[in-house]
């Protein structure tokens, strides 16, 4: 049940399926992620996620899936998160919902901004660090600090997200969008950096040491989980989470206990500096970790790792061997050979 005010900002669309199949949908969902649910009265069923919720609730014979948040950017990640779970139902099309909500047909969705290249620099022997300039950024400087990088057509005839009149987001080419993670912003100065891991065959590192100052690039997000806070972490991650490494670890109070590992081929990255940090370097050594951890325990509140998604499975297994869903985040930030 409900006990504190909705989000100011929602929409809804009718669909044709029993309030069942989608009360068993959010059900196992809240369970496989850790999200906390919420049901009215049996007539209603609902997920918290981030600012904001999406859920179902009964219509007759059929049933409605709303998505409720505190700004617009964020109701439209969360309506784009529900209609992709319907859709990996096999039963609805997200492009078949018709949402209600303030959004105008032909602007750009409410999660999407265009931003210009300020600069790319070197940042050690592994990264180049980019600014982007843009309006708007406001929505990725709150507490998630991953956007997925927009990649322009090399042709410069790239044409960027539209909404259509019920509300959905269509690309009309189809773009190149990775996972970032902001490394620093400042929305009101209007400009962030990200810092791209220089790898073998990778579009955007290309994009990145070829491209020139005032180049167009899409931003959508934010997106991602936020940043653990604890006493005690126990985090880690090859080369494409250091920067998230370093975002966590900033935001740590003085006193917090940070178990960090680095399985990236090098530790060339500017950390910050935490007087409870303790890192160690094991290039590709995930399965070592968990094979530790098996012997002496999980000992931290809070566990965040992210790496390659084969290498990170042994250490997935462990943990949540030993811990709860909630108190880990255990991410793949690439595939090897895709
Ligand atoms: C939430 C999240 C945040 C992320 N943040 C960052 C970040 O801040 N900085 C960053 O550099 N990356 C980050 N990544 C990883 C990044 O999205 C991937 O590495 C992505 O594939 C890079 O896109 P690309 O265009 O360079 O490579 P693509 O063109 O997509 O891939 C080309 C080839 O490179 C391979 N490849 C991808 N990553 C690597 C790698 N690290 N080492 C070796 N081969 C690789 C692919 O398997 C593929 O075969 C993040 C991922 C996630 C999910």
């Amino acid at each position: 049940m409900r006990h504190t005010p909705p989000p100011a900002f929602q929409a809804e669309a009718p669909v044709d399926l029993a309030f069942e199949v989608l009360d068993r949908m959010l059900r196992d969902q809240a369970e496989e992620h850790g999200l906390a649910l919420h049901s009215g009265h049996g007539r209603s069923t609902w997920v918290v996620l981030g600012q904001g919720e999406y859920g179902a609730r009964r219509d007759g014979a059929g049933a409605v899936v709303f998505a409720r948040a505190d700004s617009p950017d964020w109701l439209f990640t969360l309506k784009e998160a529900a209609a992709y779970q319907l859709a990996e139902l096999g039963c609805v099309t997200a492009q078949a919902l018709s949402w209600t909500g303030p959004e105008q047909a032909g602007a750009h969705p409410p999660n999407f901004s265009l931003g210009r290249v300020a600069w790319v620099r070197p940042l050690g022997q592994n990264f180049l660090r980019m600014r982007i300039e843009g309006q708007g950024l406001e929505r990725l400087a709150r507490d998630m600090i991953h956007f997925r990088f927009v990649l322009p057509q090399a042709d410069g005839a790239t044409q960027w997200p539209r909404l259509t009149a019920a509300g959905q987001a269509v690309w009309p080419q189809e773009l190149h969008r990775p996972a970032y993670t902001i490394s620093a912003i400042d929305a009101a100065a209007g400009w962030l950096e990200t810092d791209i891991f220089v790898h073998d065959g990778g579009r955007i590192c290309a994009f990145a040491a070829n491209t020139a100052a005032g180049i167009e690039v899409g931003l959508t997000g934010p997106g991602g989980g936020g940043m653990p806070q604890a006493a005690s972490l126990l985090i880690g991650g090859d080369e494409t989470a250091y920067p998230a490494l370093a975002r966590i670890i900033a935001v740590q109070d003085p006193a917090a206990r940070i178990d960090c590992h680095l399985f990236g081929a090098s530790t060339d990255y500017p950390f910050p500096a935490h007087p409870g940090l303790h890192l160690t370097h094991r290039p590709a050594g995930e399965a070592d970790l968990a094979a530790k951890l098996a012997q002496e325990g999980v000992q931290a509140e809070r566990v965040w790792i992210a790496t390659e998604k084969a290498r990170l499975q042994p250490l997935k297994q462990e943990i949540l061997r030993q811990i709860p869903k909630d108190r880990a985040h255990l991410a793949a930030y690439w595939i090897a050979g895709r």
